[in-house]
């Protein structure tokens, strides 16, 4: 495999670290690292793989012509917004963690378990990673869809302060000690916010929206019914989703539960009998998605329970993002088994 030259912009944040972890764990031979962040960071030193890294501040003047192979982006929206065309005119390949490029018509959204040939010649030269509770979805939803056709989603989210950034794990730690949030609006310390981003249309709230538009982008299926609350608790790390699938045709829970299995980057943990599912903190550290409590609902026909755990650091942002080059890199490449 050949070397790849590659820039992470937002390299000290929450993603941009995991970006280095899971790029440590991967199979992809790194030649060239450019590390970037904000002026706050330039000079700061970061080591990957025995080597030490200067951070260097972003600016017009970063990505010059021919230098990189894919600039991978966690900086926020305002960054993605003025600085990924920059890199793709220079002709890497972005993929961008913000929310700012993954509506465009011409963005392709990628988890690549599911959607990987949307990636391979993206017209603006950038891909957008998906919204974390979103990605980890995907993986059961597609193999329902392939397998029974989709016909409703409901979503009811768990989400850990890590989704936040830097600043959501700070308020954990701030009002842990009892001390006032600086961030969320209420305490998380010993409570649920149903509130993650602002509110928007119709009183749901921007992440609510996205896991709505996002997943019928990924699917390709633009009128499916799809609806989600989403809900900040607190955990430091691990979002997990509590998903009822409605689909087309009928199913058996146990030929499901075994479709699950063989599908790339899904686990099952399902033995309800020895308390076996997956929780938080089994997810962590790892790059695959868990299931369980994998059950009929039957307030409905053709509805499906599903519990579904990732690390939304590893799966929901940087693993994803990485999983992207590896599976571009390497065309044949159809499971991960790495960064247990
Ligand atoms: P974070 O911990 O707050 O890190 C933000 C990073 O962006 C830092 O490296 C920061 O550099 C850099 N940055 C900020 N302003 C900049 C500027 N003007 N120029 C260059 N760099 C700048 O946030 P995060 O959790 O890593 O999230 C980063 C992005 O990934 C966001 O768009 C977020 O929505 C997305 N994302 C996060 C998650 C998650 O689970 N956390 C999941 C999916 C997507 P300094 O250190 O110099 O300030």
């Amino acid at each position: 495999m050949k070397k790849l030259n590659i820039a992470i912009v937002g390299a000290t944040g929450v993603v941009g670290q995991a970006f280095l972890t899971v790029l440590e764990e991967s199979p992809l031979h790194v030649g060239r690292l450019y590390l970037f962040a904000s002026a706050r960071s330039a000079g700061k030193k970061i080591r990957f793989r025995g080597a030490e890294y200067a951070v260097e501040e972003l600016t017009a003047a970063s990505f010059r012509p021919g230098a990189l192979d894919y600039a991978l982006f966690s900086a926020g929206g305002a960054v993605a917004q003025t600085f990924a065309p920059l890199a793709a005119a220079a002709g890497a390949t972005v993929v961008d963690n913000s929310s700012a490029w993954r509506m465009h018509d011409d963005v392709p959204l990628v988890v690549p378990e599911v959607n990987i040939d949307d990636a391979r010649h993206p017209p603006r030269g950038i891909i957008a990673n998906p919204n974390c509770s979103t990605i980890q979805t995907m993986l059961p939803l597609k193999a329902l869809a392939d397998g029974y056709g989709l016909r409703r989603v409901v979503y009811t989210t768990y989400q850990a302060v890590s989704g936040a950034g830097a600043k959501g794990i700070r308020d954990l730690e701030a009002t842990l000690r009892g001390d006032p949030p600086a961030f969320f609006p209420y305490a998380i310390a010993q409570n649920c916010i149903p509130h993650i981003d602002r509110f928007a249309d119709d009183d749901y709230t921007k992440e609510e929206l996205k896991m709505i538009n996002e997943t019928r982008k990924i699917l390709h299926l633009p009128a499916l019914p799809v609806t989600a609350t989403c809900v900040r608790v607190p955990i430091f790390n691990g979002h997990s989703v509590a998903i009822v699938a409605e689909t087309e045709r009928p199913f058996d829970v146990q030929t499901v539960k075994q479709a699950f299995a063989v599908f790339p980057g899904l686990l099952v943990q399902d033995d309800v009998a020895a308390a076996k599912y997956p929780v938080a903190e089994q997810a962590n550290g790892r790059n695959e998605v868990l299931v369980g409590r994998i059950r009929r609902d039957f307030s409905q026909p053709n509805s499906l329970h599903i519990w579904c755990v990732a690390d939304n650091i590893r799966k929901g942002a940087a693993a994803n993002a990485v999983q992207i080059i590896e599976y571009l890199e390497q065309p044949t490449r159809k499971t991960h088994t790495y960064g247990t």
